[in-house]
This record gives C-alpha cells, sequence and structure tokens, in this order.
C-alpha cells in the first residue's frame, strides 16, 4: 500500500481532510485514509476492521455534521476523482471524489450536462445518494434516479459492483439504496445518465427586501402559469460579508434572490418576465441569457468557502406559494438568526427509476438555513428554523428533504417507513458489523 494512504493527526493531509465545507462539528478522527483505487478503499476499511474503528467517508463536506471522533478512520474520498465521458453513450463514469463542476465542464464539450445541484463544489456521491435536485430537474428528474451503477466496497472490505443488472440480488439492492436512500458502503465510482439541454438558459434577479411582498406575487403567479422546463429558486437571504456578488447598497442586509434556469430555451421564463413586471425592478438583474455549465453554478450564489451552517430541508406540497411571503419573511430581519429561506419548485413528470428516492416527494421543496458557530447560536438558529418549520405546516407533506438538513447527524423522516425498513434490511446484509457510519437518512433496524 502506499506509504501516504494514511495521515495521522497533526499532518497536513488530516488538516484538509478534517475541514469540511459544513463547519458546525469538529471532526477528529483517529486517522485518515486518503485512497486513489477501490483496492485502497477496501485496504482502508478491513485496516479500521483490525482496529475496530467504524468508517465515515466524505468527499467534499457539503453534508458533514455527523460528530467523527476518535473511534472512527474518515475516508477521503476526493482522490478518486477521475471522470470519464462515454458521448455516444451519454452516461459519465465518475470518481466517489469528483464534484459537479469537474463532471460538467468534460460534459459540456460534447453538448451533454450532468443532473448538478446548485454548487459546483458539492460531489456527484453524496448529492446524488441524497436524491440531488437541481436546476434541471423539473425536465429530467432527480439524480438519484440518472444513477446507473455503483462500485463500492462493503462492511466487510470487499470490492462490489451494483448496476441495475447485477447477478447478486443484494447489489441490486445497494443500487436502489444509493439512488436516493443516503447510500450503503463505500461508494469508489458511479456511473450516471447525462442529458442534452436543447437550449439552457439561467439568470437571477436581487431586490431590496422591501420588495419582498410583490416578488413573491409575482413568483406564486407565475408558478400557475410557467410549463414543465422552469426552474426557480426564492430566497431571502443575508449576504456572506464582502461577497462581490451584492453591490454596496446590498450589502449586510437581507436580500430578495430569485434564480431561474431552463434547458429548453428562453421562452420557458415568459410566464415569469411578465408577472414580474408587476414588481419593482431588481437592483441587480444578471441577465436572462444562454448559459454554460459555470454559468449555471453560479447564479445560485451558494457560499464557496466553509460555513458553519444549521439547516432544515421540507418537501412541500401545492399550497407552497400560499405560504411563501411567510416563511421568507422570517430571514427578512437584519437581526435574523436565519441567514436563508429559499422555495424552489421542483414538480415534474419526468419517468424516474426504481429508487429509495428517485422522484421528489412533493412539488416544492423549502430550504432554511442559520449558522451554528456555537451552543448560542445553534439555540437561535433552532428557534428561526421552527418559525419557518410553523410558517409552513399548511404546506408541508410530512417529509424531510435530509439533504437540506445542513450540519444535522440524522434525520428520521427522509423516506417513508416501508422505504427506511428496506434501508435496513440491505445495510444490514452489506455491512453486518456496522463497520461503516449510515448516511444521515436513519434507517429501521427490524
Ligand atoms: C452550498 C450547498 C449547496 C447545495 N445545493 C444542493 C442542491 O442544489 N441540490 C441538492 O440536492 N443538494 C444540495 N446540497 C446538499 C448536498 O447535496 C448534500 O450536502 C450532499 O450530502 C453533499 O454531498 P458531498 O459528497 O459533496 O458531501 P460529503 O459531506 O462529502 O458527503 C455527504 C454524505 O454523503 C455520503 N457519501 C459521500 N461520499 C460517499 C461515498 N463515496 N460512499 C458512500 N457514501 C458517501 C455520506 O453519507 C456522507 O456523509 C447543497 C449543499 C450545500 C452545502
Amino acid at each position: 500500500m502506499r506509504p501516504d494512504l494514511f495521515s495521522p493527526a497533526g499532518s497536513a493531509g488530516y488538516r484538509a481532510a478534517t475541514n469540511p465545507h459544513n463547519a458546525t462539528v469538529a471532526q477528529r478522527p483517529a486517522m485518515v485514509a486518503h485512497p486513489r483505487t477501490a483496492d485502497e478503499v477496501a485496504h482502508a476499511v478491513r485496516w479500521a476492521a483490525q482496529r475496530n474503528l467504524t468508517v465515515a467517508v466524505q468527499a467534499s463536506g457539503h453534508g458533514a455534521g455527523a460528530p467523527i471522533e476518535s473511534d472512527r478512520l474518515l475516508v477521503d474520498t476526493s482522490g478518486l476523482n477521475a471522470v470519464h465521458i462515454d458521448a455516444n453513450a451519454r452516461v459519465a463514469r465518475v470518481g466517489a471524489g469528483a464534484t459537479w463542476a469537474a463532471v460538467n465542464a468534460l460534459a459540456e464539450r460534447h453538448g451533454l450536462l450532468g443532473l448538478a445541484g446548485t454548487s459546483p463544489t458539492v460531489a456527484v456521491a453524496g448529492y446524488t445518494f441524497g436524491g440531488g435536485v437541481g436546476f434541471l430537474t423539473r425536465p429530467h428528474g432527480m439524480a438519484s434516479s440518472a444513477l446507473l451503477a455503483v462500485d463500492y466496497v462493503d462492511g466487510d472490505g470487499r470490492i462490489r459492483r451494483a448496476p441495475e443488472d447485477a447477478a447478486n440480488a443484494i447489489d441490486r439492492e445497494a443500487l436502489w439504496a444509493f439512488r436516493g436512500g443516503g447510500g450503503v458502503g463505500v461508494a469508489t465510482a458511479l456511473t450516471v445518465e447525462l442529458i442534452a439541454p436543447q437550449q439552457l438558459w439561467a439568470g437571477y434577479r436581487l431586490w431590496s427586501v422591501d420588495a419582498l411582498g410583490p416578488v413573491v406575487d409575482a413568483w406564486a403567479t407565475a408558478m400557475d402559469e410557467i410549463g414543465a422546463a422552469l426552474s426557480t429558486s426564492l430566497s431571502v437571504l443575508h449576504p456572506p460579508a464582502g461577497s462581490p456578488a451584492f453591490p454596496p447598497a446590498l450589502q449586510g442586509v437581507p436580500v430578495v434572490h430569485l434564480a431561474f434556469a431552463s434547458p429548453q430555451g428562453a421562452d420557458a421564463a415568459g410566464p415569469l418576465l411578465r408577472a414580474l413586471r408587476m414588481a419593482p425592478p431588481p437592483a441587480v438583474d444578471s441577465s436572462w441569457a444562454p448559459a454554460d455549465a459555470a454559468r449555471l453554478a453560479q447564479i445560485h450564489l451558494d457560499p464557496p468557502n466553509p460555513v458553519p451552517a444549521l439547516g432544515v430541508g421540507r418537501w412541500l406540497g401545492p399550497g407552497a406559494p400560499d405560504v411563501a411571503a411567510d416563511a421568507l419573511d422570517v430571514a427578512a430581519a437584519v437581526d435574523s438568526p436565519v441567514a436563508v429561506v429559499e422555495l424552489r419548485n421542483v414538480g415534474n413528470d419526468a419517468p424516474a427509476r426504481d429508487g429509495a428516492m428517485t422522484a421528489v416527494p412533493g412539488p416544492f421543496l423549502l430550504h432554511a438555513v442559520g449558522l451554528a458557530t456555537d451552543d448560542a447560536s445553534r439555540s437561535r438558529t433552532e428557534d428561526g428554523l421552527s418559525k419557518v418549520r410553523t410558517a409552513t405546516t399548511p404546506a408541508d407533506i410530512g417529509r424531510s428533504a435530509a439533504s437540506f438538513a445542513d450540519g444535522r447527524a440524522a434525520v428520521a423522516d427522509g423516506l417513508d417507513q416501508p422505504g427506511l425498513q428496506r434501508l435496513g434490511r440491505i445495510r444490514a446484509a452489506l455491512d453486518p458489523d456496522q463497520r461503516l457510519a449510515p448516511s444521515r437518512l436513519v434507517a429501521t433496524i427490524t
């Protein structure tokens, strides 16, 4: 094995790997492994078993939140970052540490795109295993449904492959679990289907928070009229200090942000742009225009640097536009502990493959997030998030969107009960000693 496969506390490799994008919970594993091959992942899992350590896995750390203490080996998959595009088959084979920016920079050379989320630095792996919704979801469905196969290592350190036609039933079950069920095992590579956008368009607008009411009205009106191509994200957010995307007048104050995109050309935004004529002119109009993958990954204005974030994600029903104003208003005060309240329209009729969560449970997604730098700020943020939950209760369908529960170790209602039970059975079969730390989705062990 490579001498630098493992790095101990105090080393540069250890420090880099334990500095996740979500910095809410300090990570202090016994050791960090930096595999570059599936063999090295398998070796790391067996190495952990010999020392009675459990194995946590991390690509980018956007989903960090579970404690990682000295009873764990942290497998840092960022070195598993090879990307190969098969343009004829419209498929990408992606290392488990690859980011969406890396995949789509290559895919678009062939006129193709993967079903990325809003942030370029999120890894394909955790995003897809959590379901994966982005600006291409409306016509093309969830990223989990585009997952064709997973190469992975099980809890006993065995290298396995999970395509739809796997000879072994448990590998077919594993693919079901990787498709939106948080996954089982340590993935080493993913095979994902790519789409060919007809004409990718994207844009965003920013207003001072005074415009919240009319902008929400315009967005809600448009929701009844837009077709199946336009995805939107409407939020009130507190800009990170010094962010160049925000002009001086919008620094240090809550801002209304509306981002929208379509892979089917300009006309998709017609109803929204018409409705917005009734709202005040925006302070920033980052034009609705043809876009490439980099531009698509920029319109949501996600923070590029690590943030100690605590969030909540919920699937909402068709009543979401009716509760939007009250929900977004929670972040509208300068001193609100909630730094972002966001609503996305994600409803779609795209066909979905079989998986734990391959179709959106509700037509709208709520995401709210604040800072959790210490106990006091965590408590203030929790209070603010519960106000958002109260405001959205009439539209809530009773399911968490676990990927958006930033900074949390566990989410109980990310799948329905039969789904959680099936996930529990698959985990038990592939990891009988519970060597591998589970994803945030709490499976039911029967
Ligand atoms: C700024 C930001 C923007 C986001 N935007 C979106 C969005 O638009 N749409 C959306 O759906 N989600 C979005 N998310 C949520 C994101 O999808 C989750 O945080 C996801 O878990 C990140 O995956 P990761 O691999 O990058 O993160 P990591 O923190 O590295 O991994 C998260 C979890 O994924 C699992 N995992 C990762 N790698 C492996 C592996 N090799 N084998 C097995 N399990 C693995 C593990 O359970 C791990 O704990 C966003 C998050 C942030 C912080």
